[in-house]
């Protein structure tokens, strides 16, 4: 059935032709011409990489320079400095995070395989009213997802999960909102308890969804009734907890 639906996508099957050539040679040179893109793409991304670094390191020294020089008049004292370095620090950090600015990854990370923490819920009863609407909540990979390339991340923005269109991650099978890559999910995936979680549940024990679920942009977009308690990233999260 699989190579059914690959003849039918690609036209092609092995052996048959391409533009007058064999498939294999019409791959072989496809392969070829995108690898110059590529290479070009790459050479841009490490230059640009390598003139950031010069200049990092060009502020740094200034920055140690002012540093030193303010402890050596005793301006300032280390302690003082560390303390305060502590404080910004985290706001900095905030900042970005809000932003979307930078390389977003799980932390702290934990062994997906043998994660102690899972959640079990009865979700194939749920999914009438949630719709897996736990799918729809952004999260970051972790490093052994990303080694691992089972699991696909955001090529706009590192490395949080892949969503479509619709807003649900590119693995959720669309028919029977089940995860297609289930025994490979991320820990958010497996950590994710919804029962608690006010954007999808009013109500989990008398099976009482917010309604705020079927907003198109949920739940980038806080809804502006009375039902909304603010746009969640799925940190301590992940998603249904059955296939
Ligand atoms: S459970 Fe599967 S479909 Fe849902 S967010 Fe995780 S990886 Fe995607
Ligand atoms: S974990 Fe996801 S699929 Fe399961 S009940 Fe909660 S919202 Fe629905």
């Amino acid at each position: 059935m699989k190579q059914e639906n690959e003849k039918a996508c690609t036209g092609f099957s092995t052996g048959s032709e391409a533009g007058g050539l064999p498939i294999e040679e019409y791959i072989r040179q496809a392969a070829l011409r995108l690898r110059q893109p590529v290479a070009a793409g790459f050479l841009y991304t490490h230059s640009r990489l390598s003139a950031n670094a010069a200049k990092s390191l060009e502020a740094a020294s200034f920055l140690y320079a002012l540093v030193e020089l303010l402890i050596e008049k005793g301006l300032i004292t280390i302690e003082e400095l560390d303390r305060r370095k502590q404080t910004v620090g985290q706001r900095l950090a905030e900042e970005f995070k809000r932003k979307g600015m930078g390389v977003m990854l799980q932390d702290p990370e934990y062994d997906k395989y043998s994660f102690s923490q899972e959640v079990s819920l009865a979700c194939p009863s749920r999914l009438r009213l949630c719709r897996g609407a736990c799918c729809r909540i952004p999260f970051a990979l972790s490093r052994q997802d990303i080694r691992e390339g089972i699991v696909h991340w955001d090529l706009g923005q590192p490395y949080l999960i892949d969503q479509g269109d619709d807003g649900y991650c590119v693995h959720m099978d669309r028919e029977t909102l089940g995860c297609t890559v289930y025994s490979h999910r991320p820990v958010p995936c497996r950590a994710f308890d919804c029962r608690k979680n006010g954007q999808i549940w009013l109500d989990f024990d008398r099976k009482l969804v917010n309604p705020d679920i079927h907003r198109t942009h949920w739940p980038q977009d806080p809804a502006e009734n009375e039902h909304s308690e603010g746009c969640s990233s799925r940190e301590d999260a992940g998603a249904k907890a059955g296939p």
